[in-house]
């Protein structure tokens, strides 16, 4: 069992093609595949009107209540809304970082998404900050070259961003942790010590 995944999707990222029909929020609360779950569709794919039936969902299956947000455009309406937590897509561009500076004054965590995806120059981002190893992207990129240099100076956490149920692992993410010598920061308590 993983210690926490909080970078998932389900049906709910209803414009994403790569999410599978059967992944729905019962399915992967059933799964238990960390001790610590929380979904985070994306924020553009969810009813702007209707936040409140999703958060219902999510968490009446017991999980942490979290969206994925597209970047700066999306930032000042997912902040609006009590999310436990963010994944946040941060481009290298000015109005990112300040976007991503906007989502972490809500005093919730943000994580910083797959950033070798996305340009995004690491030694922008502030100290301390969330940032993730993908299990889906990280094989992608030099991640020796990429992360190795920021280890001592960033929280790490591994997620699936997992959109099918056999996605529903973090080995790869774990790989490159043990090689880096990160050991992953825990976002929140578990279970039995809240
Ligand atoms: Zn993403
Ligand atoms: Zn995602």
């Amino acid at each position: 069992m993983w210690q926490q995944d909080l970078h998932i999707h389900t049906t709910w990222s209803c414009n994403d093609p790569a999410v599978a029909p059967e992944q729905r929020i019962e399915l992967v609360a059933a799964v238990q595949h960390a001790r610590i779950v929380g979904i985070s569709d994306h924020f553009e794919h969810l009813p702007p009107d209707d936040l409140e039936s999703y958060a219902r969902s999510v968490r009446g299956a017991g999980l942490y209540v979290g969206t994925e947000v597209d970047g700066a455009p999306s930032v000042a309406a997912a902040a609006a809304f009590p999310f436990d937590y963010y994944v946040y897509h941060c481009r290298d561009e000015e109005a990112e970082y300040a976007g991503l500076e906007q989502l972490m004054a809500t005093e919730r965590p943000v994580i910083v998404a797959h950033p070798h995806m996305l340009d995004t120059d690491l030694g922008r981002l502030p100290q301390g900050c969330l940032v993730e190893l993908n299990n889906r992207y990280v094989a992608r990129c030099d991640w020796r070259g990429f992360y190795g240099p920021f280890v001592g100076r960033f929280r790490f956490v591994l997620s699936s961003d997992a959109h099918q149920p056999g996605w529903l692992g973090q080995s790869v993410a774990a790989y490159v942790a043990r090689e880096l010598g990160i050991r992953e920061h825990r976002v929140f308590a578990e279970p039995a010590e809240r």
